[in-house]
């Protein structure tokens, strides 16, 4: 595990300075451990496992990761450092309010051993953090900010600063995973493409009578979709509720109004909501970079593609993105301006069609069931009753939203060559 931050009085270079270490510069770092690269991995908040005050944010997501996502980070060897503290999903069950149609996807069905599992974003964070073994190759820094860069030919020059000191750090490579207001993309100039979907995103956990059986629910409300993940024990669940951004904000309705609220919407398969915990408030867009790479800067994760989250599919791709990327990483060892340019054609070739896919299944299915359009709604009705009934359109979806559509990607995780 990566200890305290090392002393930062004189210029650093590596080969590969990752900003940010959210989940995705978390796990490229931890995909490119023993590359043979050097790693700094610069993160602008404390760290977390020696930070922590009565008044510190706590993220209450729990995020869906596909099987495939699974494996990957098995792969990776961060999978045992988190394993006991998911839960697998063994059913899914999309519904409409108001409607008839209904699709049900069952693990068994697809002869999968789940369709994959549920996981609080901080234990996602905090196995990452301890699976990544402090080595001279690879070195995390925390209340370590990126101020500026320049890039020049044969490196990139970064300005970082730290409490009460600042560092110039010189890097073959840097690779921003900075989050949706990426200041490295903003300082680029990069454009994107923005959608405010005007909705917010309300996070919580919630305590139910009947015990969920692993089955995650999608329920499409007029006000947006509302997801129920399972949690253990089997009577707490993980809710996201998109609602639109007029209403009242969720965390300011009293525990009994959020419970009838999230009933009258759901309904009773899971019994009765009996509590909700601290509802957190996301602000929905869907931004993509036009570009995702610029001389010696590539952007990674919500630099890259912020999407919303009603297939559960943000993180996903991002881990597909980061196992391309490390392994033509890995096979470019020199770095020059010439092969980094190579490499991001390869990548961006590579990626573009599961990036552009997942986009655009995720903005869809967000206009398809909140439309009122009486014609829409009776399609979307029909679709969720075709979709039951067809296992090939149904297996073909949930392939690309499992990850197990992405070039040289198989069921179970093996690659080709
Ligand atoms: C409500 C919700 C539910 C979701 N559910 C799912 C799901 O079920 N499945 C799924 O796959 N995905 C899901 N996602 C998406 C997932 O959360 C994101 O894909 C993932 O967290 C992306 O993280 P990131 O590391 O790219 O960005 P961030 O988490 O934003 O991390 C960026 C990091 O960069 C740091 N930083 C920024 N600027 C600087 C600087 N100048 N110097 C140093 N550090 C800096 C920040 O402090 C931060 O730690 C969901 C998202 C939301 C909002």
């Amino acid at each position: 595990m990566l200890g305290s931050t090392p002393d930062l009085s004189s210029d650093i270079h590596t080969d590969i300075l990752v900003m940010g270490a959210g989940l995705s510069g978390l796990t490229l770092a931890k995909a490119l451990e023993y590359s043979g690269l050097s790693v700094m991995l610069c993160e602008q908040s404390p760290d977390p496992a020696t930070h922590i005050t009565s008044t510190s944010f706590i993220d209450q997501r729990a995020i869906a990761l596909s099987l495939e996502s699974q494996q990957a980070l098995e792969h990776l060897g961060a999978w045992a450092m988190m394993a006991h503290e998911s839960t697998p999903i063994q059913n899914v069950h999309v519904s409409s309010q108001g409607q008839w149609g209904v699709c049900r996807v069952s693990a068994q069905q697809e002869g999968l051993e789940s369709l994959g599992v549920v996981i609080p974003i901080t234990r996602l964070a905090s196995g990452l953090r301890a699976s990544l073994h402090n080595t001279l190759a690879l070195k995390m820094y925390f209340d370590t900010r990126l101020v500026s860069f320049q890039q020049e030919t044969h490196a990139v020059q970064a300005l970082l600063a730290q409490p009460g000191k600042t560092l110039k750090v010189q890097a073959k490579l840097l690779i921003a995973a900075d989050g949706a207001h990426s200041p490295v993309r903003a300082q680029l100039g990069i454009p994107t493409s923005h959608h405010n979907y005007q909705q917010i995103a309300w996070v919580m956990q919630a305590q139910i009578k009947r015990p969920h059986h692993q089955m995650a629910y999608e329920r499409f409300t007029p006000e947006g979709p509302l997801a129920i993940l399972p949690r253990s024990p089997d009577t707490c669940v993980s809710i996201t509720w998109v609602r639109k951004d007029h209403h009242p904000p969720f965390n300011t309705l009293s525990d009994p109004a959020r419970c009838a609220l999230l009933q009258e919407a759901f309904g009773y398969r899971l019994g009765k909501f009996l509590s909700t915990h601290d509802p957190q408030g996301y602000p929905l867009v869907l931004q993509q970079a036009e570009r995702l790479f610029q001389d010696r800067v590539l952007l990674l994760g919500n630099a890259a593609h912020h999407l919303h989250p009603v297939a559960g599919q943000g993180f996903n791709l991002t881990l597909r993105d980061v196992r391309v990327l490390a392994q033509l990483l890995k096979a470019t060892p020199d770095l020059t301006l010439k092969s980094l340019q190579t490499l991001f054609n390869a990548y961006t070739l590579t990626q573009a069609e599961d990036q552009r896919l997942t986009v655009q299944i995720t903005h869809q299915l967000t206009q398809v069931f909140q439309s009122k359009h009486f014609p829409t709604r009776c399609l979307r009705a029909c679709a969720l009753n075709l979709l039951e009934r067809s296992p090939v359109a149904l297996t073909k979806l949930n392939n690309q939203l499992m990850g197990l559509t992405a070039p040289g990607i198989h069921r179970y995780g093996h690659t080709h060559g």
